[in-house]
């Protein structure tokens, strides 16, 4: 073990690597983008101290979605939530960090934005289920599959903070 900014840093159990580099899949849907969100949805993500390793704005295609949801193929609002991800731009991101997955499934509150708590993104910025603005991983394993499917390897950057490096080195 040794000591990162503020962290004791661990081995998490599922993936190995240092708990403290644990990532998760955001993608704000194209509501968001639609509604000029954006900037607002990252800063919460930046001011609670993750550390964004990738980032890009796109138009999901359907083969992307059918495997992304592909656990609600069988749900009667599948096609309609397959429109409305198609119906304009994504803004898809990784953000690392200690227990991101879970604090970022806190951070966006309850599907069902009549159900999200104040002060998470559902609960501030949305009023309906199929209108919800954002999306976050639901588990560890759930986010590896979701980040290999949106992004390739070589997209996804290993940055270090400036405060750990020597000047020195720059
Ligand atoms: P979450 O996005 O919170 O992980 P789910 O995986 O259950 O929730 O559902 C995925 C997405 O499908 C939701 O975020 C929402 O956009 C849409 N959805 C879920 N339930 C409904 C519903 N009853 N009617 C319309 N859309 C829904």
């Amino acid at each position: 073990f040794r000591w990162g900014p503020g962290l004791f840093w661990h081995r998490s159990k599922s993936t190995g690597l240092p708990d403290v580099r644990e990532r998760t899949l955001v993608a704000i849907k194209p509501d968001g983008v639609q509604r000029r969100l954006v900037g607002q949805i990252i800063q919460r993500f930046e001011q609670r101290g993750f550390k964004l390793v990738g980032l890009k704005m796109l138009q999901a295609s359907q083969d992307v979605l059918s495997e992304h949801y592909c656990n609600l193929r069988t749900k009667p609002f599948y096609n309609s939530l397959v429109r409305y991800m198609t119906s304009g731009p994504l803004v898809v991101m990784v953000w690392e960090g200690h227990n991101v997955v879970q604090t970022s499934r806190t951070m966006v509150g309850h599907t069902n934005p009549a159900q999200a708590q104040a002060g998470t993104v559902r609960g501030d910025f949305s009023i309906h289920v199929s209108r919800n603005v954002i999306h976050a991983s639901d588990s560890v394993e759930g986010a590896q599959k979701e980040i290999q499917l949106w992004f390739q390897a070589k997209d996804l950057l290993d940055w270090n903070c400036w405060d750990q490096i020597s000047t020195g080195e720059l």
